[in-house]
């Protein structure tokens, strides 16, 4: 099984992937490392602003002061500090998100009403390309947010240039370069970034799947049986569910291998699991537990129920033509859960029904209580 690339590059647009599960997946797979980089980049950005102050104090034309320490001292490390807060308790994330968007804003509209009021603004103009850089490669925005704020910050800032502080020509035209090359800029790594997580997701769950799938049959592996019969073994625990465990083992299979090959050995794998797909209920759990034998689990069912099941699937089995092979038949050891079992106490007692159908002629299936 390899990695369907084509699926991969074709799964997402610009902003979001075009299946709303798999996005929603994606959130909750990237939201606790994203939390960690928003509280560590927000707190190193609030420090940053407060050395900024420090070092700009005495620079900063007397009557602009107070305006300089209510940004960079108290207003954005504020907000950075609250940011930080709720991303590092991981709680009000829609709040987080909110101020992540408006603190850059706030501070770019800061630096612009700063810079406006004295000479030397050129040198301080600096802040608005960085903000901009912030917001879509450092913050832990999503893109999307980012463009959101990113743009707001762009259309101030070239407002403002014609409003607030107007600039001459020079000035101002080099200023809108600075302001799209770093637009520019954020905007691209800011999609690269978060199309390389997209990727990165997508082949981790491609890569799970191939972890827990039988490549032959495409029904789970022994690897997902384990935790398949841990996970309603807790579950029956818990809210007292019931269910049951099949165990199903090709008679005579070793025959067909020796007779027609493996190949064709494989064709009546495959045969068979259609066979158990065919007549068994979508909230069945089928496995390949090893070479010819198949574990079926069961919710919610009865040891009546369970025999049924198994008959049918055995009658089913023996009346189907198999290419090439023609005839084979199943037997089958079916249990149901008991209070104390754990895997291999309930994995045994129905490879122990199983044993008593092989001794007792094969084609048959058992119960073990
Ligand atoms: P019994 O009725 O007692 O179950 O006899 P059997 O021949 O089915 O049992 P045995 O366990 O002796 O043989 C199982 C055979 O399954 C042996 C092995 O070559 C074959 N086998 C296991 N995995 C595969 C597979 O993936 N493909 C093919 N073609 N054969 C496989
Ligand atoms: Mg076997
Ligand atoms: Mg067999």
């Amino acid at each position: 099984m390899s990695i369907n690339y084509r699926y991969i590059f074709c799964s997402y647009n610009l902003f979001a992937f075009k299946d709303s599960q798999t996005q929603e997946r994606f959130n909750e797979w990237r939201r606790p490392s994203r939390l960690k980089h928003i509280s560590a980049i927000s707190i190193l950005t609030a420090s940053l602003y407060l050395i900024f102050a420090y070092i700009t104090r005495s620079f900063i034309p007397a009557d602009i002061l107070p305006l300089a320490t209510l940004v960079h001292v108290y207003l954005v490390p504020s907000i950075l500090i609250l940011i930080a807060l709720l991303a590092y308790f991981k709680i009000r994330y829609f709040l987080m998100t909110f101020l992540l968007i408006i603190a850059p804003i706030v501070a770019a509209i800061g630096n612009m009403l700063i810079v406006s009021e004295f000479e030397g603004y050129t040198t301080y103009q600096t802040e608005l390309y960085l903000i901009i850089f912030w917001v879509f490669t450092v913050s832990g925005l999503k893109f999307i947010h980012a463009l959101l704020s990113g743009l707001l910050i762009y259309i101030s800032a070239t407002l403002s240039a014609y409003l607030i502080y107007p600039m001459n020509t020079e000035a101002f035209v080099l200023h809108s370069f600075w302001m799209i090359a770093a637009l520019s800029f954020g905007i691209l790594s800011g999609y690269l970034l978060e199309s390389s997580q997209k990727t990165i997701f997508l082949k981790k769950e491609e890569l799970e799947k191939i972890a827990i799938t039988d490549k032959l049959t495409g029904l789970y592996n022994r690897t997902m049986s384990d935790k398949v019969v841990k996970d309603e073994l807790e579950k029956s625990k818990r809210y007292g569910h019931s269910f049951g465990l099949m165990m199903l083992d090709i008679d005579y299979f070793k025959n067909v291998n020796d007779t027609y090959g493996h190949l064709v050995g494989d064709d009546v794998l495959v045969e068979f699991t259609n066979i158990l797909k065919k007549y068994t209920r979508s909230t069945d759990t089928l496995i390949r537990w090893g070479g010819e034998e198949f574990i079926i689990i069961s919710l919610e069912v009865d040891k009546d129920g369970l025999m049924t099941l198994a008959e049918h699937i055995r009658k089913k089995v023996e009346g189907h033509n198999f290419k090439t092979v023609g005839t084979k038949t199943v037997s089958i050891g079916v249990t149901l859960n008991k209070d104390n079992d754990d895997i291999n106490s309930i994995v045994q007692r129905a490879d122990q029904a199983l044993y008593k159908s092989k001794n007792s002629g094969r084609n048959r299936s058992n119960f073990l209580d």
